[in-house]
């Protein structure tokens, strides 16, 4: 059963949003196009309170992309984005989400961040993707969404450490650094995931 993984393809990470990624808006169009072809389609949407630890603004003498702690890890700061209710924090309006069967939100724990969409950073809570894939049978994930170089990574990551056989679509992301992307490349390939473009799977 092939599932596609769209992560976090929210106004606040496309260009204009308060954490945009350059050419974030490119993969949009791509993912539609390639939605009819999985058997399931769901969707994670980063939603932190607007106390969130990861906000810079939440902390005394602290600017954006500077590093703290936070629940025991390093931590780098961010603006503030996808505050729960707000315009950043909803899907792209461009994003067809008709055939998304399942919505898992991140984030949610002032005192922790969470890149990826099955776990937070210190993966002491599951978001529940996981066990909602296991249960419909799946056993393999595509993932395209935002941003690639973390919550694109981290969920390819701990999809394949959860078993599942994992590709990311490389044309359906885009990083905020392009080194970091490189890095977290190689992570995923050293842990058997696969990067192709979406016109080089087979979903037979
Ligand atoms: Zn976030």
């Amino acid at each position: 059963m092939n599932t596609l993984i769209l992560v976090d393809i929210q106004y606040d990470f496309l260009p204009g949003g308060a954490l945009g990624v350059e050419n974030g808006d490119k993969i949009i169009p791509v993912l539609n196009s390639l939605q009819n072809k999985f058997d399931l389609v769901v969707a994670t949407q980063d939603w932190h309170p607007k106390d969130h630890g990861s906000f810079a603004s939440n902390h005394k003498n602290k600017k954006p992309f500077e590093e703290t702690k936070l629940g025991g890890l390093d931590q780098i700061l961010w603006p503030d984005h996808c505050i729960q209710g707000r315009k950043g924090a909803e899907f792209s309006s461009e994003l067809n989400l008709h055939k998304a069967e399942a919505i898992i939100r991140k984030g949610t724990d002032p005192k922790i961040d969470s890149y990826s969409g099955f776990f937070d950073n210190g993966k002491k809570k599951a978001t529940g993707l996981g066990d909602y894939l296991k249960g419909r049978g799946v056993s393999r994930v595509f993932i395209g969404g935002l941003a690639a170089d973390f919550c694109v990574g981290f969920t390819a990551l701990d999809a394949i450490e959860l078993g599942f056989e994992t590709i990311v679509l490389e044309d359906c992301t885009r990083p905020i650094d392009m080194e970091g992307w490189e890095k977290m490349k190689d992570s995923i390939r050293t842990k058997g995931g696969k990067i192709l473009p979406s016109t080089e799977i087979n979903l037979k």
